[in-house]
């Protein structure tokens, strides 16, 4: 693994702001999908209105997320499904490997499943013996990889194709070819195998419908249908907040995903599924089980600050016009949720802001965030009141109490201020190139080293007010 994972957040960052291919092709993936997102919003007409119903819906589920579980748990039961609770990762793992024994299986293929990636699921089934396929592309590349995704929607969005085919050629022990044909007919051929012969199917779940117990599964290559299908049993992991009340709401918050995630109307394959397969059914696995997963989330419900969070519909939006994000990339944060999301959500589902209390200071609070969010979740806000908390809690340094306060001192009475902005000039004078600075000591470097540092401008805005006003009383 050539990510750090286990490295501090600024050994992280300084590996990824030297990892240039990786910079690249984040940069160069979150804009076309920035890009596509705004062309297919202006599509939409009023895209604000369309933001607030979704905001509406999520608010009024995670409002009354009891009553909608149980309706779609009794729902689940009355199709023929099984439903299991889960508290905790190690829960998750207990009922998977339940199911795993009671069919003595071997093999587990996977769809695109986020919280799979939270309870680190694939790395539980290995060391118990049980091989988990990652059927997903993107999957399948940080699987092979051994590394996590660095993007929610994209996971493999930091490779490059020159990367992919090194990975496929080892795994194929011959010399797959970078071009795309090559690339996708290797995938398409291991992976088809692998769907014939896996004995349980596990997906994600993006929506769960509560008044029919269905689950929803969005994705753009078919293989969540074939997991879902072909396997004899289907493992359902969904996180506790993915309900949506009927098919009315489904149609508004489909219509807001894959819009916001990659700019499409409708994502190649959305398959809503409704139980196990019934009797004179064709296809379909003889057996549903639909593991509601907690891990966290009921740290955030009831919280005032922060319940807005369990808004969020895992479109990836928010990442791709984040301009920290889009410099250090997923694995910086060391969290599977990266981006501004995944700086809110990862101290709270943790309840940890010792360890996890920095990522929300990656974020410049510009608000292209919560701008860009399709369930309107005021991200930076977020971000601010999760630094407050953190420094209520002690955690903050006694570097950056301090310069909080000569902050306050300087900035807080205008003849201090007027004299630092005078000062600042002529202390900066042996760092400046042309308008901005470069180098300097530390803490300095964290921002001059990689990013654009303005100079203190010799002349004030200040005074050169004052002067154009006074010029133009005298003309
Ligand atoms: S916070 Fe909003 S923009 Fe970000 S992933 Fe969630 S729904 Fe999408």
């Amino acid at each position: 693994m050539t990510t750090l994972m286990n490295e501090n957040f600024k050994k992280r960052i300084k590996f990824a702001l030297h990892n240039k291919s990786m910079r690249e092709a984040i940069k160069k993936a979150t804009t076309i999908l920035k890009n596509n997102r705004l062309k297919a919003a202006e599509e939409m007409g009023d895209w604000d209105e369309w933001r607030q119903r979704g905001k509406d819906i999520r608010s009024h589920v995670i409002a009354n997320l009891d009553y909608y579980l149980k309706q779609f748990a009794d729902n689940v039961r009355a199709k023929g499904g099984k439903v299991y609770y889960a508290g905790q990762a190690e829960d998750v793992i207990q009922v998977v490997m339940e199911i795993v024994n009671q069919h003595q299986a071997k093999t587990v293929a996977k769809s695109k499943s986020m919280i799979s990636e939270e309870v680190h699921l694939n790395k539980a089934l290995y060391d118990r013996g049980i091989e988990a396929i990652e059927t997903d592309l993107a999957e399948y590349i940080i699987q092979l990889a051994e590394e996590p995704p660095s993007h929610i929607i994209v996971p493999a969005i930091h490779k490059n194709r020159n990367e992919i085919a090194d990975l496929f050629s080892k795994e194929a022990g011959k010399e797959i070819s970078s071009d795309t044909p090559s690339l996708n007919a290797f995938a398409r051929k291991t992976l088809r195998e692998k769907f014939l012969t896996a004995d349980i199917g596990l997906t994600g779940c993006n929506f769960a419908i509560a008044e029919t117990g269905s689950i929803v599964l969005v994705s753009n290559e078919g293989n969540g249908r074939m997991v879902s299908t072909l396997p004899k049993v289907h493992i359902v992991l969904m996180g506790m907040e993915r309900i949506v009340p009927n098919f009315s709401d489904l149609e508004a918050v489909l219509n807001l995903l894959p819009r916001s995630a990659t700019g499409q109307k409708y994502t190649s394959y959305t398959s809503i599924i409704s139980g196990p397969s019934h009797p004179g059914e064709l296809d379909g696995p003889e057996e549903m089980h639909v593991i509601i997963v907690d891990n966290g989330r009921t740290n955030l419900l009831g919280e005032k600050d922060f319940q807005e969070a369990l808004r969020c519909i895992r479109c990836g939006a928010c990442f791709n016009v984040c301009p920290v994000y889009r410099q250090i990339g997923g694995h910086a944060y060391g969290s599977v949720y990266g981006g501004p999301i995944g700086a809110v959500i990862t101290p709270l589902l943790n309840n940890d802001l010792k360890n996890w209390g920095e990522l929300p200071y990656a974020s410049s609070l510009c608000a292209a965030c919560s701008e860009a969010c399709p369930v309107m979740i005021p991200l930076h806000e977020l971000l601010v009141k999760l630094r407050y908390r953190r420094f209520k809690a002690g955690y903050t340094s006694s570097m950056e109490h301090m310069a909080f306060k000569v902050f306050r001192h300087y900035f807080g009475n205008p003849r201090r201020y007027r004299f630092a902005m005078k000062s600042g000039y002529y202390l900066q004078r042996p760092l400046m190139r042309g308008n901005h600075l470069e180098g300097g000591p530390t803490p300095l470097s964290g921002w001059t080293n990689s990013r654009y540092f303005p100079a203190v401008a010799q002349k004030p805005f200040r005074q050169r007010w004052d002067e154009i006003q006074k010029g133009s009383e005298e003309r």
